[in-house]
């Protein structure tokens, strides 16, 4: 391909409003153009990298078993309606609207399409001997994301690999997910990125049955938790920390710290307008980890049942009118850590025992009504004496282990010390108060150590989820009635798991991890063209001759090569080239063709080999298939 007859709009120009390097380089290098917010266009060299990135997800997902369709983008609202996730998805689940009564206005636009294949599932897939299968599909969805960012890492418009898989049992599934995890790994290997697999959490189905596939880079939205010797790796949303039981004693409602020798009595001390941690711990003399950081929430139960999960994060309150009565639910944790509000919304769940309770950040009146002083004074000292029936305590592990700690006083402009954990506040179930529970409901925190018990300290490192892999079990087949007949001839809900993964975002996280101040970096597995001849002069006929001849040569082996002869000054065609990212160049010039040889050099290093010209092309070939990998 002749450079000056495709189609590269390459600028100089950084684009307003883009700071990370993958969205600007993409525009820069003319990958994409957007449209609107969250919706871009593949101009023909970015529509050439997802492509590559689109064969090698179709033929490790084939190498796995997974057998390939194309589901509609277009489906009744109906079916959402039955797995619940109209109301889990909320704005994500984009409708074509129109009047009522209208076809527009019973139509979605896919998002994901569980409810499309456990509808194929429950009409074609009738007995045991038909299972497992795993069916997936690389098509447009379509996301009314609140906030599409970073160019294509996150937009309204993307595409997605997606597969099913369906079992007849339990263990027929763990092996259909870790064909899946293995599959995925090799496609990120493939495609040149550092990606981790961590343990990610599963929503409402619960267990370790998800990890998400991510690449540590500045731009992503994910935050992870990796222990420096690597033996932990999770999503913060989930991630835990070490955690030393100091006996029975805490569960049992007596921490050890709380014999009367070792415990200071509680002292209330005047705090005059410090509800802020930092503030108090100045007027107290005392430290964020001496603190007892309480947290007043509402617990809802939205009433229909159980929502499936959602590809958007779920609501936090259901809708209105169809909740019950609010519970209260206070929370402890230690005053340098903050709620995981993932974990504590397990820990309310558990107590109320309702699968689908939601919390939320109690209001001031609400605060003010539970602890009687105003919002920042709230402690744990006494507060079940104020719950009403239906009200909970959550105490993180770690508020477990503290002693004559400071708190609010539940009284306006005073803080008290010397609380103690099981003399002031229970640490179990008493007759006072049945719902009680002490958990992990906290953030991991940097230097936390790892919860393998290696002493290895955990860092926190942003990334992007490029992928996901999830046991989803029954939950869309009991939804959806979506049956099978077993060995025995009795009919059975479908196990399943689901699988994603979102190719824009690896083109995105491929660039994010693979470039310089000049421009991209492609690996060789995807990019657009995988060597550039650049004939110096073009006026030059000797030097002309040889470089095409190269570049004929080289595209007769099968390397996807550019020829660069556009009239151009030499630094000129090499910027551009360094901007694309092309990982291989060979120059023709008049002084080294002298010389007898043409320079040659990777991207990366930028470092000038030379080589006879009869010898280049099969050398510069030879390097480019054993770069592209498979
Ligand atoms: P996120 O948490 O980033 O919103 P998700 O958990 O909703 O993603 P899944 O439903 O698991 O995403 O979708 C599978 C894959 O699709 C993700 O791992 C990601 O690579 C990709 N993806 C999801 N949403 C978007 C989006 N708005 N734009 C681009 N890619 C996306
Ligand atoms: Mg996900």
């Amino acid at each position: 391909m002749h450079w000056s007859q495709f189609f590269i709009p390459t600028s100089k120009e950084t684009p307003k409003d883009a700071t990370a390097a993958s969205h600007v380089l993409m525009l820069r290098a003319g990958l994409i153009r957007q449209v609107a917010a969250g919706v871009y266009c593949y101009l023909p060299l970015g529509y050439r990298t997802l492509r590559k990135v689109e064969a090698i997800v179709r033929e490790e997902m084939n190498r796995a078993g997974a057998i390939e369709l194309h589901m509609s983008v277009l489906m009744p609202l109906e079916w959402w309606q039955q797995t619940g996730r109209t109301d889990a998805m909320g704005d994500t689940l984009l409708r074509l609207g129109g009047p009522v009564g209208d076809w527009r206005s019973q139509t979605v636009l896919g998002p994901t399409h569980e409810e499309q294949v456990v509808d194929i599932a429950r009409a074609f897939l009738g007995s045991y001997k038909q299972l497992p299968v795993n069916l997936y599909q690389i098509q447009t969805k379509f996301r009314g994301e609140a906030r599409p960012k970073s160019g294509v890492l996150r937009t309204r418009e993307f595409l997605m690999k997606d597969a099913y898989s369906f079992h007849a049992d339990k263990a027929s599934l763990d092996e259909g997910y870790q064909k899946m995890y293995d599959a995925y790994c090799r496609i990120f290997g493939r495609c040149g990125l550092p990606y981790v697999a961590v343990e990610a959490d599963s929503g409402p189905i619960g267990g370790d049955s998800s990890h998400e596939f991510m690449v540590l880079t500045d731009a992503g939205e994910d935050t992870v938790a990796i222990s420096e010797n690597g033996d932990y790796a999770a999503n913060t949303e989930r991630a835990t920390a070490f955690f030393e039981a100091r006996g029975h004693e805490a569960t049992k409602g007596r921490s050890p710290e709380s014999s009367p020798a070792a415990a200071e009595p509680l002292r209330e001390v005047h705090t005059p307008g410090a509800g802020r941690v930092e503030d108090v711990c100045k007027v107290l003399g005392t430290a964020p980890a001496q603190m007892i950081k309480t947290l007043i929430y509402t617990v809802t139960r939205a009433e229909p049942q159980a929502q499936a999960r959602g590809a958007a994060s779920e609501p936090q309150a259901p809708a209105r009118g169809s909740s019950a009565p609010a519970s209260r639910l206070v929370a402890l944790v230690r005053g340098d850590h903050d709620v995981n509000e993932i974990k504590l919304r397990k820990a309310a769940r558990q107590l109320c025992g309702a699968a689908n309770a939601a919390i939320e950040m109690a209001d001031a009146r609400t605060i003010e009504e539970l602890t009687g002083a105003k919002v920042g004074f709230a402690g744990p000292q006494g507060i079940i004496e104020r719950f009403r029936e239906g009200d909970m305590l959550v105490i993180d592990r770690d508020v477990t282990a503290m002693s004559s700690a400071a708190s609010g006083a539940n009284k306006t402009d005073y803080h008290v010390t010397g609380v103690n954990p099981g003399r002031d506040f229970p640490l179990a179930p008493d007759d006072r108060c049945p719902r009680v529970l002490v958990a992990d409901v906290r953030m991991v925190v940097d230097g936390d150590l790892s919860p393998r018990g290696s002493g290895s300290p955990i860092r926190l490192k942003t990334a992007i989820e490029v992928g996901h892999v999830f046991k989803l079990g029954t939950k869309y087949s009991d939804a959806m009635n979506a049956t099978f007949l077993t060995r025995e001839g009795k009919p059975a809900r479908f196990i399943m798991g689901c699988y994603g993964i979102g190719l824009n975002r690896i083109v995105a996280a491929a660039i994010e991890a693979n470039h310089d101040d000049n421009g991209i970096i492609w690996p060789m597995s995807i990019a657009p063209f995988e060597a550039v001849v650049v004939a110096l002069d073009p006026r030059d006929d000797h030097a002309m001759g040889v470089a095409a001849g190269l570049y004929s040569e080289l595209a007769a082996a099968g390397v996807d090569v550019l020829f660069d002869a556009r009239d151009e000054r030499a630094g000129f065609k090499f910027k551009d080239a360094d901007l694309v990212g092309v990982p291989l160049r060979v120059v023709v010039g008049k002084k080294s063709l002298a010389e007898g040889v043409v320079e040659w050099s990777h991207r990366k290093d930028q470092v000038k080999h030379t080589l006879p010209p009869a010898q280049a092309a099969q050398h510069i070939a030879a390097l480019v298939r054993e770069a592209r990998g498979s």
